[in-house]
């Protein structure tokens, strides 16, 4: 390698894969990239690149607004190029000689070695495995370190996420020798090992210009990365924490944590791990050792049936929504909903002696019964379906009733713990909680995205607390706020329930963190807008 072509970068380098089938194409893509550090050009994916006109790419580089590299994959190695290799070889110097940032060629190239010590650029040397846990990875390994590229990349598909254990691995080995790297799986589960790979220190990540312009399967989009999980301030070797669930794609703790982890200087990345299932994911967690998770619906239950020891509310509830790895292995559970809708209602008004109702009682209302009635609270518990509001009564020592006691019975608090008035993020998205067409007296006691009961039925002195967070202000908030109840928003017992998880993640005391975990979320609800 010529010193000219030493990897630049300290830290990971976000690099956009563009693939079209012309050169005016590409560059009118460019232009929307800003938020890139590098955009990766696959000339293989143009309709004539074997007769390219290696000036062009020179215009393409000094018109970029980021720095732009070339890969130029054949299709012995999956990619479109089909023209002969001495030709391949000529237009990837003349790439490499046109102010690329960097260009990709294969391991597998006859002439990478010749082409990597005359590059006046960084040279990635790239393989692709065809199939998971390759049986030649050590090999490889070892071919990477005795020619040194400048970046080594080793890519292999994933059927389960754990298969890129064996290349998270060869990375971490890589980089421990001063090698440079980037190791990870492609498909849906292999997105997971994108993220890690960034956690170890890869010097890059590949990213879609936007979701459904993926160029390989299970790349992040660019926006998600950058200013969602904020990459960019992963430290090399992060604790790693991350979100379980199904599905996780709107949830705002990625946000929150990545956001207070780097305010807070702690060390930490905090990743979202998507899948349809528990195992799967917690198979690449243990092993790869991450500190703690939060845990979300689906898995709640059954991530609670997989802790070595479970808190007091997590026993109660059979339900975590986080987990923190035990020094000496397994997994200890928590349910931080409960001390979060008591802190949220206490900053309010005094529990101890108060008539609450919850409407719902699913994972969330089972939480805020057991601990509002732990703190000294009345509790009634009501439902669509009566036997869960028996159910969740008995076992926080409260009574149950249907939705309807709320048109008969006046309560200091009245707590909203069913998704009616969620809205997906994104305008026009699906609102979840919608009716069954339960009727109360001849009016509607769940109107699909309004109110979980009619708000005629307010006296207009009750605290309203919605448990929904998304949008911050639901239609149940609006109309008790509009009759003069005193209201408070989902997302004080969301922050709170953050705060708690932080604190379990790093040991700091939880008070700290709120208002920068407030201010985030805060800042991401305004933009939902
Ligand atoms: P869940 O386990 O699915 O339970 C949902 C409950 O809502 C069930 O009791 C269900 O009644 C009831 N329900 C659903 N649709 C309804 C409708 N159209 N009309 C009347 N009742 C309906 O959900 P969860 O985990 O408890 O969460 C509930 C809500 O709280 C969600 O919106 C969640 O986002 C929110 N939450 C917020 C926070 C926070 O920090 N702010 C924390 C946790 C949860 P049935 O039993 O009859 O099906």
């Amino acid at each position: 390698m010529s010193p000219a072509s030493a990897w630049p970068w300290d830290r990971c380098q976000v690099c956009v894969s563009v693939a079209e089938a012309d050169l005016d194409a590409v560059a009118a893509r460019l232009v929307g990239l800003r938020g890139a550090d590098l955009i990766e050009v696959r000339l293989d994916a143009l309709d004539e690149s074997a007769g390219l006109d290696p000036a062009r790419l020179a215009e393409l580089s000094a018109g970029s607004p980021v720095p732009i590299g070339f890969t130029l994959r054949p299709e012995w190695e999956g990619g479109g190029y089909r023209g002969d290799e001495p030709a391949r070889r000529r237009l990837l110097a003349a790439a490499a000689a046109s102010g690329a940032a960097f260009i990709d060629i294969e391991l597998d190239a006859e002439w990478a070695a010749e082409l990597l010590g005359s590059s006046p650029c960084p040279v990635i040397v790239s393989h692709h495995f065809d199939r998971p846990r390759p049986d030649d990875l050590q090999r490889r390994v070892e071919q990477l370190l005795r020619l040194r590229p400048s970046l080594a990349k080793l890519v292999a598909p994933a059927e389960r996420p754990a298969d890129a254990l064996p290349l998270l691995a060869a990375a971490r080995r890589l980089i421990a020798e001063g090698q440079p790297a980037t190791c990870f799986c492609m498909g849906e589960a292999g997105r997971a090992s994108r993220l890690i790979a960034i956690g170890q220190g890869a010097g890059l990540v590949y990213a879609a210009a936007e979701a459904g312009r993926e160029v390989a399967a299970g790349q992040w989009p660019l926006a998600e990365l950058t200013d969602r999980l904020r990459v960019r301030g992963w430290p090399r070797d992060a604790g790693l924490c991350g979100l379980i669930g199904h599905p996780i794609d709107h949830s705002l703790s990625p946000a929150i944590f990545n956001a207070v982890f780097q305010e807070r200087g702690r060390g930490l990345a905090y990743l979202p791990l998507p899948g349809a299932e528990l195992t799967p994911a917690i198979d690449l967690v243990e092993a790869v050792g991450f500190l703690g998770l939060s845990v979300t619906m689906p898995f709640k239950e059954q991530m609670a049936g997989r802790c070595a020891e479970l808190d007091a509310l997590a026993t109660a509830t059979d339900a975590v929504n986080t987990v923190v790895a035990r020094p000496g292995g397994g997994w200890a559970g928590f349910n931080t909903d409960g001390v979060a809708v008591v802190e949220a209602l206490a900053a309010r008004r005094q529990i101890d002696g108060a008539t609450i109702a919850i409407v719902g009682a699913g994972g969330a209302g089972r939480a805020a019964a057991a601990a509002l009635a732990a703190a000294g609270g009345e509790v009634t518990v009501l439902n669509r379906t009566a036997a869960r509001a028996a159910e969740v009564a008995e076992l926080a020592g409260a009574t149950a009733g249907p939705i309807e006691t709320l048109r008969e019975r006046r309560f200091d608090v009245i707590i909203n713990a069913t998704p009616v008035g969620m809205q997906a993020a994104g305008a026009g998205g699906p609102r979840p909680g919608a009716p069954r067409g339960a009727e109360a007296g001849g009016e509607r006691v769940a109107e699909q995205g309004e109110t979980p009961f009619p708000t005629s039925w307010l006296a207009g002195s009750e605290v309203v607390f919605d448990m929904v967070y998304r949008p911050r202000i639901t239609p149940l908030l609006a109309a008790a706020a509009a009759r003069g109840c005193p209201t408070i928003e989902g997302l004080e017992m969301f922050v709170r329930q953050a705060a708690v998880q932080y604190g379990l993640f790093t040991g700091e005391p939880t008070d700290r963190p709120l208002v920068s975990l407030r201010a985030t979320a805060l800042r991401i609800l305004e933009d939902d807008r």
